[in-house]
C-alpha cells in the first residue's frame, strides 16, 4: 500500500460501492486482516446523528457474512468492495475530527457490514480512538464477538447490536447464520457492564408479530446494560442494489410497517421496562 490512498470519503452508506479494492492481491487481503495495518471500507461519513450519541464520525466496513434478507447495503457484503484504507490514515482523519466530536459530545462509530470481519483493524482504530479522548462504538451483529478480548471490548463505550430474533431456525431463514454468538456476545458484553443499545428491524410479515418480539425484549431487559432500544421500520431504499448487484432481492412486495405496528413493537419493549423507539 502506497501511503497516497485517501479514506473514501461519502456523504451516505447509502451509495453505491464495489470492487474499491478488486487488484489487492490475496496475500495482502490476508495479513492486513491479521495485522489489522490497513482496513477495507466502503465509506467515511461524518455529521451523523444516527450512529450513537451527539453528532459522529462513522466509519464503514466492507465485509459481512450474514446475508440479511433485509439487507440495505448489500454492496457491503465483500470486503474487496471496500477501499483499502491504512490504519494511520484512518487515525489522521479521527484526529481531524478529534475537537469537533468533543465539543459536539459525540464520538467515532465503526460500522459496516460487520465491523468484527476485520476485528484486528477494529481493535487498534478503537485503541486509537481512545487514546485521542474520542467516545467509542461499533454497529455490530454480534456474532464474532469472540475475536475480541475483554480488554478491547472495554474500549469500546457503546456496543449497538442487531438483534433480529430470539428463534434459531427464523434467525437462519432471515440471516443465513446462527443466533446463538449474537446472544452469547450480548451477554458477555453485559458481564463486562458496557451500555447497549439494542436496534430491531421491524419486517412486516418476518419480525413484526407478538411472539417474535417479546422473547427478545425479554432477554434484551434481562441484561440489565441496555440504555434503549431502536425499532427500525424496514423500508425498500437499499432494494436498488440487490437489482444492481444481481443479487435475488426477495422482499420486493414487503411494505414499510406502519407507525402504528411500529408503536406496538416499542410498547412491547417498553412493557419490559426498557426505553424504547
Ligand atoms: S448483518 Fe447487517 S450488513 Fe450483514 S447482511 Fe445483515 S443487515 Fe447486512
Amino acid at each position: 500500500m502506497g501511503s497516497e490512498v485517501a479514506v473514501p470519503e461519502g456523504k451516505s452508506p447509502y451509495e453505491l460501492r464495489v470492487n474499491q479494492s478488486s487488484g489487492s492481491s490475496e496475500s495482502f487481503v490476508k495479513s492486513s486482516l491479521e495485522s489489522g495495518d490497513v482496513g477495507f471500507l466502503h465509506s467515511f461519513t461524518t455529521g451523523s446523528a444516527v450512529d450513537g450519541p451527539g453528532i459522529r464520525v462513522v466509519a464503514w466496513t466492507a465485509g459481512c457474512h450474514w446475508r440479511c434478507l433485509f439487507c440495505h447495503n448489500p454492496d457491503t457484503w465483500s470486503l474487496v468492495n471496500g477501499m483499502a484504507v491504512p490504519l494511520e490514515r484512518a487515525v489522521e482523519q479521527l484526529k481531524k475530527y478529534r475537537h469537533g466530536l468533543q465539543v459536539m459530545s459525540g464520538g467515532f462509530t465503526l460500522s459496516g457490514g460487520e465491523p468484527l470481519m476485520q476485528d484486528r483493524f477494529a481493535a487498534r482504530l478503537f485503541a486509537a480512538a481512545k487514546d485521542l479522548g474520542i467516545h467509542t462504538a461499533i454497529e455490530t451483529n454480534g456474532s464474532l464477538g469472540e475475536r475480541l478480548s475483554d480488554e478491547e471490548i472495554k474500549r469500546i463505550d457503546l456496543v449497538i447490536m442487531d438483534l433480529k430474533t430470539w428463534d434459531p431456525e427464523r434467525h437462519k431463514r432471515l440471516t443465513g447464520k446462527d443466533v446463538g454468538p449474537t446472544l452469547e456476545f450480548a451477554r458477555r458484553v453485559a458481564g463486562l457492564k458496557r451500555p447497549m443499545w439494542i436496534r430491531f428491524v421491524l419486517v412486516p410479515g418476518l419480525t413484526d408479530d407478538r411472539e417474535n418480539i417479546a422473547p427478545i425484549a425479554k432477554f434484551v431487559a434481562g441484561l440489565g446494560v441496555v440504555e434503549r432500544v431502536e425499532v427500525l421500520p424496514f423500508h425498500q431504499m437499499g432494494r436498488y442494489k440487490w437489482e444492481k448487484l444481481g443479487i435475488e432481492y426477495k422482499l420486493g412486495d414487503v411494505k414499510p410497517p406502519t407507525s402504528e405496528e411500529v408503536e406496538t413493537a416499542c410498547k412491547i419493549f417498553r412493557d419490559e421496562g426498557l426505553e424504547a423507539y
